[in-house]
């Protein structure tokens, strides 16, 4: 028999893959699941962005590239973060990786360890802790409520920091919550992270370009002018891009963070794939309305989905500003009996739901919030439809 190591014994697998996985099971046995787990753009990548990639793995593109990515994806990366965020970097602060997840493990590995805490505010993107824990460092979850707007407060901040902490991670705007942190709230928590401590930030940007309303996109890195030594910026363009499965992520970060993240990823991956880089600098210099077309769609479906979330009775909704979740507290029907399960948290919630509706939801516990679920709207507004139908329905035969 061979041993599984203590380190990988303590990680927990992603809840939401684990929940998407489960759906496909499901599916494969013939039942017709509604869907709502992953965090993942239904639609397909962008005819051009394909092309791209095409011609280059045809033009030989099909070598390995520098470990941190080619000259032509950085170079690209530079040119859009000057239009987008007035954000004046150069490739040397630039690390492309297999997905903003293994941006932000190699971005941990490269700047925490044992005896080091990492302040994450919860509720919070799944991963968070376990990568944080896969370093050895410290995670010190502050918990944020609805009331203040799942907003990590200054006061909150300024309590959980310790000579010990090194790095805040921040996600605006958040998976699960679709909290959009305004750019004054970021000012104040910025300038108290700089009064009190010489910890940095990780700051991941991934849903940047998907957001609703009057809601503002901000870069932590441009607030103040010492941010730009302080703080690890993540991305990627696996959501605005529908490029999930291309694997394509990035840091920006002091040029010593990105040569730290590079010997890292050298000895993991030795680069990202050659033609999927191709692909981003198809998304980066490309035309744009692609992105607006999508974020259009999920615009829709997020006032469809809020519209039919309110109706129903004993759901607290949280209503999303950016990213494609809905989170909201179903705590008001744990404790009753659904066919033969009793419902007592979020868990046993999706489970019953799953199982007997065939509805799929993330539990709240995944991200740190027990009481509440993460519904996922990247998908139909006919299965939004159905699926919430559904939901409904199912919630009545609670006793
Ligand atoms: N950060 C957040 C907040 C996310 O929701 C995701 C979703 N997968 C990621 C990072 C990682 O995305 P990817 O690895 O596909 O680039
Ligand atoms: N980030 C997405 C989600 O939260 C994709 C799944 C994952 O990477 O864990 O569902």
């Amino acid at each position: 028999m061979i041993r599984i190591s203590a380190w990988a014994a303590a990680i927990k697998p992603s809840a939401t893959l684990a929940a998407g996985a489960l759906a496909r099971q499901l599916k494969a046995a013939g039942i017709n699941v509604y869907d709502f787990s992953l965090g993942e753009p239904d639609f397909n990548t962008p005819e051009h962005i394909c092309a791209a990639a095409a011609a280059a793995a045809r033009q030989g593109q099909t070598h390995y590239t520098p470990t941190s990515g080619t000259a032509e994806v950085k170079n690209a990366i530079c040119t859009w973060y000057q239009r987008f965020h007035g954000y004046a970097i150069e490739p040397g602060q630039v690390i492309v990786s297999n997905g903003a997840k293994h941006s932000i493990h190699n971005a941990l590995a490269a700047t925490v360890g044992p005896g080091d805490e990492v302040i994450i505010p919860t509720p919070y993107w799944v991963s968070y802790s376990d990568l944080v824990q896969m370093t050895g460092a410290r995670a010190v979850l502050v918990e944020t409520r609805p009331e203040t707007g799942f907003k990590l407060t200054p006061e909150q901040l300024r309590a959980a920091l310790s000579p010990r902490t090194r790095l805040l991670m921040l996600n605006s705007p958040c998976n699960p919550t679709g909290t959009v942190y305004t750019r004054a709230e970021l000012e104040k928590l910025v300038d108290t992270l700089l009064e009190h401590s010489d910890a940095a930030i990780l700051s991941d940007e991934i849903y940047e370009q998907l957001i609703y309303g009057s809601a503002q996109p901000t870069c932590v890195a441009t607030l103040r002018p010492e941010l730009r030594e302080r703080t690890i910026t993540v991305s990627g363009a696996s959501k605005s891009y529908a490029m999930t499965g291309w694997r394509m992520g990035w840091a920006i970060a002091p040029p010593a963070v990105v040569q730290a993240m590079d010997a890292i990823q050298s000895q993991e991956t030795s680069c990202p794939s050659s033609i999927s880089q191709a692909a981003l600098v198809a998304a980066l210099t490309g035309p744009q309305d692609c992105v607006v077309q999508m974020r259009d769609e999920f615009a829709a479906r997020r006032e469809l989905t809020c519209r039919l979330l309110r109706q129903i009775p004993g759901i607290r909704l949280h209503e999303p500003q950016g990213a494609f979740y809905a989170f909201f507290d179903v705590s008001s029907y744990f404790g009753r009996r659904f066919g033969q399960d009793t419902v007592t948290d979020s868990v046993s919630f999706c489970k019953a739901l799953l199982m007997q509706a065939h509805v799929n939801l993330v539990p709240g516990i995944a991200f740190g919030a027990e009481g509440y679920v993460r519904m996922s709207f990247a998908t139909s507004r006919s299965v939004i439809e159905t699926g919430l139908a559904r939901l409904a329905e199912w919630l009545q035969t609670g006793v």
